[in-house]
């Protein structure tokens, strides 16, 4: 749509409504809202509200009438069916006032997928055909339920079907495309600045003069692999969106210099990655409450193998001394302490011949060890003639999230020693 038509002045709010009693049962993650919620910024969307709702179409025309009243665009994810319980169709028709009937062009799409698959249509099916006045179908190429483009007093309905990989293809295929030519297009820009080594209230401190804001946006957010800023800008344009991130973005690169490790979505363990193989040098490692887990996230980069000369899983004292760690060390200092850390970053380093080591020794919970508490994690770097080691207390009582914290936290305490070293 042109500029000038009424959809510019009017504010381009998005709701999105998932149907399906199995996603309120908890059954079904519904990862199609987070879908569509990531892509609908790109093409000048705000979205306003998700709403989840089950298979009942007092339920569904209730939620719609609402969204329709206070937003521009509604997608409904769902229930365009066969079977009794998809009756999204039904509720948008009931909303807008409107009777379904059968749309001939529909109809033969629908024949000739049956016919392609060499079966006869099914009655249930004729559903699928139906359209109102307001409505034109589109297109599916992965299934057999078209979805509906509504457009009625300045709202409109797209109704999306369920299964996320019909719903990805229309979306990028169908929908994204159609809102694009429309040219109402804000496009939202986000840039992520990721910092370790610094804590939350420091961040804050330090970035206090450029947070808040209204375009661009900046704000502090703590992840799992340190504090990251994030700034969001909005305009017309991509570059205008640049342009309005860049002077902020400069200024915390000053500011934070080498504590930033990395952008968007850039992981610790590529980062790691690049700087060694810049170098020309490699890696091995030494892990215990993370069984493996460190080694398996460094091989998850592509080219690995240039760098990473390979892991010891030493989750006994045993092959921790095997593996060349001195027994005394254990005996003095306890498996989990600083010492030994650092003492299998070092073995492992000498052992396997690499110019650098990692060793990771904790207590993964959710009972204690000794008198060490769960989530008492030592990570220990050795190489370029040094060794460093640091002791996390991890809060969260979750194996799994301290094995991975553990991890982004070896990865990043690594490229701190390999910056260092530079
Ligand atoms: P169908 O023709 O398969 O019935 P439909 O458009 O009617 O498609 P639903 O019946 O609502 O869609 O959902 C079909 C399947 O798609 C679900 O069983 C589920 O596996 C998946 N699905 C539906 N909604 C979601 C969602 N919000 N997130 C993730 N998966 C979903
Ligand atoms: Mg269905």
């Amino acid at each position: 749509m042109p500029r000038g038509t009424p959809y510019t002045h009017l504010a381009m709010d998005a709701e999105i409504i998932a149907t399906g009693t199995e996603l309120l049962l908890g059954e079904t993650l519904d990862t199609n809202s987070s879908y569509l919620a990531t892509q609908l910024p790109f093409v000048g969307l705000q979205v306003k509200q998700v709403t989840l709702v089950d298979d009942n179409i007092e339920n569904l025309a209730e939620v719609l009438e609402r969204a329709r009243n206070r937003s521009t665009f509604t997608f409904t994810i769902g229930g365009l069916g066969p079977t009794k319980d998809d009756i999204t169709r039904e509720a948008i028709a009931r909303v807008l006032g409107e009777s379904i009937f059968t749309d001939e062009g529909l109809l033969e799409e629908l024949m000739a997928i049956f016919h392609r698959r060499d079966a006869s249509m099914p009655p249930h099916n004729l559903k699928q055909a139906g359209l109102i006045p307001s409505a034109v179908g589109i297109p599916n190429r992965q299934g057999t339920a078209p979805g509906w483009w509504a457009e009625r007093d300045g709202h409109i309905i797209v109704a999306l079907p369920g299964p996320p990989r019909e719903l990805h293809e229309m979306w990028e295929r169908e929908i994204m495309p159609r809102i694009q030519k429309m040219g109402i297009g804000q496009v939202v820009l986000t840039r992520t600045l990721k910092t370790i080594g610094l804590s939350e209230a420091l961040v804050d401190e330090m970035a206090s003069p450029f947070l808040g804001g209204e375009n661009p946006y900046t704000g502090i957010y703590a992840k799992p692999d340190g504090i990251h800023l994030r700034m969001i800008a909005r305009a017309a344009s991509q570059e205008e969106a640049l342009d309005l991130v860049r002077p902020i973005e400069e200024k915390l690169r000053e500011i934070f210099t080498t504590s930033i490790w990395g952008v968007d979505s850039e992981s610790p363990q590529r980062v790691v990655g690049e700087m060694l193989t810049k170098r020309g040098m490699t890696l091995a490692t030494m892990e215990s409450c993370t069984g493996g887990l460190l080694a398996s996230t460094i091989t998850d980069v592509s080219g690995s193998s240039a760098y990473f000369k390979g892991g010891i899983v030493s989750y006994t004292n045993d092959l921790k001394e095997a593996s060349g760690v001195d027994a005394a060390l254990i005996q003095r200092h306890g498996a989990v302490s600083q010492q030994v850390a650092e003492a299998m970053a070092e073995a492992v380093r000498i052992r396997l011949k690499a110019d650098f080591g990692i060793g990771i020794t904790g207590v993964a919970g959710p009972d204690g060890l000794e008198d060490v508490q769960p989530g008492t994690v030592y990570i220990g770097v050795a190489g370029d003639g040094r060794r460093q080691s640091d002791l996390h207390r991890f809060p969260q009582n979750n194996r799994s999230l301290i094995k991975h914290r553990s991890v982004v936290s070896a990865l990043l305490a690594l490229r701190q020693l390999l910056e260092s070293a530079a």
